[in-house]
């Protein structure tokens, strides 16, 4: 089965996330549990917690589907040592939050080296701090999403991943997701059949699907291999329909949250009848 959803907002209160995942239909769905744009946030209340998780279930989402997304800021890449250490906090915090929720998944773009050291040295200070994060809490899945590949971005490359991965001692807390719009800036071209089956028999080879545990789902307002990342309406950009149709008739991407970034959220409810009717 399918669980689609899309990045909710949750301003006024994270229980307001619930509420708007099923105003648009949604069995999955994608928050911010704290402010993604400052370093520091109020701890959550016992009270906002416990709130939070009646609401859920008494609107019947299982939290298995539920993918929240860390703050933009963190770069647990960054060669700064003083930088590191805020991304280093305020990673572990995001991680706690899912953890006093009981949710099990924190996704998180990996991470930029900044052209101050190679992206192999990048990528194993990463999977270090994945590490240390995961020593410090329990039950939560750090979950890689894989990016475009934007400026000094990594992880645009299936076996940039796979390198973080190798990287983490507990191999059960660590996951994958693909955003496909980052996927095909990145220049893996899903949009048609062959490059559809080249590209996840990449993945399998690479990393393997047991690693996958979520998906964004996006079309991509700029072409193949251009490494810029501008989600786009699905349908209407480079990836095209003959792609989500092929994606929803493959059951390597049953049962995980599948979530939506797309850039206009009120046709979201659209996009997702859209996607069940395929
Ligand atoms: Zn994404
Ligand atoms: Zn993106």
């Amino acid at each position: 089965m399918k669980y689609i959803g899309a990045h909710v907002s949750a301003s006024g209160g994270i229980g307001n996330a619930i509420l708007n995942a099923e105003a648009i239909g949604a069995n999955a769905f994608a928050l911010f549990t704290r402010n993604q744009k400052t370093w520091t946030s109020k701890p959550l209340t016992v009270d906002e917690i416990h709130t939070f998780q009646l609401l859920l279930n008494d609107r019947g989402f299982d939290p298995a589907y539920v993918l929240p997304h860390d703050s933009y800021l963190i770069n647990l890449g960054n060669p700064n040592e003083e930088n590191l250490l805020k991304s280093r906090n305020a990673f572990l915090d995001e991680m706690t939050r899912c953890q006093q929720l009981g949710l099990r998944l924190l996704n998180f773009h990996p991470g930029s080296h900044l052209k101050l050291i190679s992206e192999e040295a990048c990528l194993d200070q990463i999977a270090q701090e994945i590490n240390r994060a995961l020593d410090q809490t329990q039950n939560v899945v750090a979950v890689i999403e894989n990016t475009a590949g934007q400026g000094t971005n990594l992880g645009y490359k299936f076996s940039q991943i796979a390198r973080i991965i190798s990287g983490i001692n507990d191999k059960s807390r660590v996951g994958v997701c693909i955003d496909t719009c980052h996927t095909f800036a990145a220049g893996y071209d899903i949009s048609n059949e062959m490059g559809y089956n080249f590209t996840f028999d990449e993945f399998e080879q690479e990393i393997g699907f047991q690693y996958l545990r979520a998906i964004h789902l996006n079309d991509c307002k700029k072409e193949c291999g251009t490494r810029v990342d501008r989600h786009e309406t699905l349908g209407n950009g480079f990836i095209g329909k003959e792609f989500f149709t092929r994606f929803m008739h493959d059951s390597r991407f049953d049962n995980m949250p599948i979530i939506l970034e797309t850039p206009d959220p009120s046709i979201w409810a659209q996009e997702i009848q859209w996607l069940r009717s395929l």
